[in-house]
């Protein structure tokens, strides 16, 4: 049981939450998609709610449940629909689903929510729902919203640590390098390390097709090789974006800095 995440608070433990002033509910979005032989179908839900959760450490926040289920996969990106267990939903339920959400937060007095996708393709699917949800409550009076991406609070010094061979673009960087490090970070009983492809970088034309030519992605599934994956580049990514987003929500809701009080460094002077 953690304090911060909200489907294990009670109801009254919650209504206590939103009584403080300036609380933050973090919701992470996720799919169910293939992630190589190496990686769990639920990668992308399991690095947004852990991301959201430090997160929520350093701001006192509250994290909400995630939402699992995903924009379609696309073969450039997350290998496709053609993979066992890749379970999507129409773009259509997606934004009511985020709409939803969002909207019911809100009618209970969170009024300031922080989308954390961790799903390439949900972008623009969360951006019509959290559009709607603010609409339909009525403004920013009642709901403010942020929504990012994790992976673009990775800045160019620790892109260059990580890859020092070349990045090869957030795209390609499915069940590779980035997901599979922070996995070893966050769940390291969930990577098979031995199970790693080492594979070449897709070379994809720069254009889609539909139906969907599942015949572009490699039988693994891997867009480009994860074998310079390691627990250690995990940590140094994890700390580098949970502290990015953290200061981005200070900023944007114009919190203090406001730690759990057991983390309270003593006063120095
Ligand atoms: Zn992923
Ligand atoms: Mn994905």
């Amino acid at each position: 049981m953690h304090p911060l995440m909200m489907g294990s608070l009670s109801w009254i433990e919650y209504q206590q939450r939103l009584q403080e002033e300036n609380l933050v509910v973090l919701l992470p979005c996720g799919a169910l998609e293939q992630h190589g032989p190496h990686l769990p179908l639920g990668t992308d839900a399991l690095l947004s709610t852990a991301i959201a959760q430090g997160v929520a450490e350093q701001i006192n926040g509250v994290v909400a449940p995630v939402i699992s289920y995903g924009y379609k996969s696309q073969p450039k990106s997350g290998g496709g629909q053609s993979f066992a267990g890749t379970t999507s939903l129409d773009g259509t339920s997606l934004i009511q689903v985020v709409r939803d959400v969002l909207r019911e937060l809100a009618r209970q007095g969170a009024a300031r929510i922080v989308v954390v996708n961790g799903h390439y393709e949900n972008q623009w699917f969360l951006t019509e729902g959290i559009e709607l949800a603010i609409r339909e409550v009525g403004g920013a009076d009642h709901l403010r919203v942020m929504r990012l991406e994790y992976w673009d609070f990775l800045t160019d010094d620790i892109l260059n640590c990580v890859f020092p061979d070349g990045f090869p673009g957030f795209a390609l960087e499915h069940a590779a390098v980035m997901e599979t490090s922070l996995m070893a970070h966050y769940h390291p009983k969930l990577v098979r390390l031995d199970r790693i492809p080492d594979v070449p970088p897709v070379n994809f034309p720069p254009y889609d097709t539909f139906p969907q030519r599942s015949e572009w992605v490699p039988a693994s599934g891997v867009l480009s090789s994860a074998k310079a994956a390691s627990a250690e580049k995990g940590e140094l990514m994890a700390d580098h974006v949970v502290k990015g987003i953290a200061a981005a929500i200070q900023t944007e809701f114009q919190l203090s800095l406001q730690p759990p009080s057991s983390h309270q460094p003593a006063a120095s002077l």
